[in-house]
C-alpha cells in the first residue's frame, strides 16, 4: 500500500464523529492517518468532496474465504435442503481441493468483494493449514501466506487468524474422535506445532498474526490452555467459534461438563483479547462470563441465518459489557449493512418490538471490529486514526429520502443502505481504484 507523505484534505457532506451524524466534515490524512477534524465547514479548496454520510471502515471479524466457492451451490433447487451439518459436508469437499496458488486467487477475489463493500480489515479464520493428506507444505506457512498475499492484492488489511485444530468432534460418549479424513489437512499434532507455526510468520505491514482455536469440539482444555498463553505471551487476539449448534453444546456438556464458554473461561482464554465468534446458543452463565470479561462477540447473522444457527443473544450480550462485532463468515452475502440489519431484525422478530439496538449503536458494530483484529488504531474519525473511510450515498433508491436529519440519515445507512450504495473507500489513507470497486468474483471451483 503507497501512502503519499503530502497531507490531502476530504470534505464530506456528512460523517460519523463519535456517536453523531455530523454536517460539512473536513479530514486532513497524512501518513496514512487522519490528523485533524473540523466540523460544520465548507469543502475548501482542493479538498476531495464525498457527498453522502462517511463513516469508519468496518471489520470482517469472521472470515473463511474458501466459503465464498459455496454460494449459489448450495441452496435449495442445488443439493440445498439439510442443516448445518450437511452444509459442512459441502464445505469439507472445497476444502480438499484449495492449494496454495488456487487460494490466493480465490481469496484476492472475495477480499476485493470485501473492500468494495466497505470492509477495510479481515479477521481470516485460517485452518487448511496442510496438504490434503495432512502432510505439511515445505513452507509451512504457504496457506497462511497465500491469504495474506491475496489482502494485499485487494488492498485490505489481514488479521491472519491461525487456527489450532486437533481432534475430530466429541463423541455421544463425550470422548475426542480421530479426525476424519478431510479433517486431515486442518489438523495439527498438538498446541505445541501450532504454536511452532504461529510464531513462524513473518508478514508484511498490511497483515498481522491472531490466534485462534477452532471450537471446544476441535480443542481439548488442555490444548486450549496452551494456545491462550502462546497468544498472551504473544500479544495478539485470540478467537474461538462458540456455541454456534445446540449439538456443540451437547457434545461440550457430555464430554467437558460445562458449556464451550465454561471450557473456553476455565482453561484462561476469556479477556479483552478474546472474541466468541456466533455465540448463538447461550446460557446465561455464558452470557456473565462474557461480559464480566470484556470479550468481544463476531455476530455473523447473515451466516447465522443461512445455516438455520438460530438468532444470537446480542442485546443482552451488550447488555452485559460484551462489544458487537461483525463477520460474514461464510460469505453467502458480503455485505456489512446487510448484517447489521439481520442483528437488529433478527432480535426484533424474537421480541416483537422496535428498537432493540439504535441506529448508532449498529453503526458502530461496523468498525468495533479493529480492535478484535488487534487493529486498536484503527475504527473511528478522529485525530491519530488509521485513515479509513467509508461512504454511502444517500441518493439512491434505497437510501434516498433522509433529507438534512442527522437520525434520519444514521438510519438509511443502518437500516436501509446495502454494499451497492458504497460509492467511496479509503483503507489507511489510499483510496481504492474504482475498477476494484466493480471487481467481479472469479472464483475457482
Ligand atoms: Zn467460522
Amino acid at each position: 500500500v503507497s501512502r503519499s507523505s503530502a497531507p490531502r484534505l476530504v470534505w464530506c457532506q456528512w460523517a460519523l464523529i463519535g456517536d453523531r451524524i455530523e454536517r460539512g466534515v473536513e479530514i486532513e490524512i497524512r501518513h496514512g492517518r487522519f490528523t485533524r477534524i473540523a466540523r460544520g465547514v465548507g469543502p475548501a479548496a482542493g479538498a476531495t468532496v464525498r457527498h453522502g454520510v462517511s463513516l469508519p471502515a468496518a471489520a470482517n471479524v469472521h472470515s473463511h474465504a474458501f466459503h465464498r466457492a459455496l454460494r449459489h451451490h448450495s441452496q435449495v433447487g442445488g443439493s440445498g435442503r439439510g442443516t448445518f451439518w450437511t452444509w459442512r459436508e459441502q464445505m469439507y469437499d472445497v476444502a480438499a481441493r484449495l492449494e496454495p496458488d488456487t487460494y490466493h486467487e480465490l481469496a484476492a477475489d472475495v477480499f476485493a468483494e470485501m473492500a468494495a463493500a466497505g470492509y477495510s480489515a479481515v479477521g481470516e479464520f485460517h485452518y487448511v493449514h496442510h496438504r490434503s493428506d495432512g502432510t505439511p507444505y515445505p513452507e509451512p506457512g504457504a496457506m497462511a501466506d497465500a491469504l495474506v498475499g491475496a489482502a494485499a492484492d485487494a488492498g485490505v488489511r489481514i488479521t491472519l487468524l491461525d487456527t489450532l485444530y486437533v481432534h475430530g468432534g466429541i463423541d455421544e460418549h463425550g470422548r475426542y474422535t480421530l479426525p476424519s479424513a478431510r479433517q486431515r489437512r486442518f489438523v495439527d499434532a498438538g498446541a505445541d506445532a501450532w504454536a511452532e507455526r504461529l510464531r513462524g510468520h513473518r508478514f508484511a505491514a498490511h497483515a498481522r498474526v491472531g490466534a485462534a482455536v477452532h471450537s471446544v469440539r476441535a480443542v481439548d482444555p488442555q490444548a486450549i490452555a496452551v494456545a491462550a498463553a502462546v497468544a498472551a505471551d504473544l500479544g495478539v487476539v485470540l478467537h474461538a467459534h462458540v456455541s454456534e449448534q445446540p449439538a456443540e453444546n451437547d457434545r461440550s456438556r457430555a464430554g467437558l461438563g460445562g458449556t464451550p464458554v465454561e471450557a473456553l473461561a476455565a482453561a484462561g482464554a476469556l479477556g479483552p483479547r478474546f472474541t466468541a465468534v456466533h455465540a448463538t446458543h447461550l446460557t446465561d452463565h455464558d452470557i456473565a462470563l462474557l461480559g464480566g470479561s470484556g470479550s468481544f462477540v463476531a455476530a455473523c447473522p447473515t451466516t447465522e441465518a443461512d445455516l438455520g444457527d438460530g438468532i444470537g443473544p446480542f442485546r443482552r450480550l451488550a447488555d452485559a459489557g460484551v462489544t458487537i462485532t461483525i463477520g460474514s463468515d461464510s460469505h453467502a452475502v458480503i455485505d456489512p449493512f446487510a448484517e447489521l440489519r439481520a442483528i437488529e431484525w433478527g432480535e426484533r422478530t424474537r421480541r416483537r418490538e422496535r428498537g432493540v439496538f439504535t441506529t448508532i449503536e449498529l453503526l458502530g458494530m461496523l468498525a468495533d471490529g479493529h480492535r478484535a483484529l488487534g487493529w486498536d488504531d484503527a475504527g473511528a474519525i478522529a485525530s491519530g486514526s488509521r485513515a479509513d473511510l467509508v461512504t454511502v450515498a444517500l441518493d439512491t433508491a434505497r437510501t434516498s429520502g433522509a433529507g438534512d436529519d442527522p437520525d434520519a440519515i444514521a438510519a438509511a445507512a443502518a437500516l436501509s443502505a446495502t454494499a451497492a450504495d458504497v460509492t467511496h473507500v479509503t483503507i489507511d489513507g489510499t483510496d481504492l481504484p474504482s475498477a476494484r470497486l466493480t471487481s467481479g468474483a472469479s472464483i475457482v471451483r
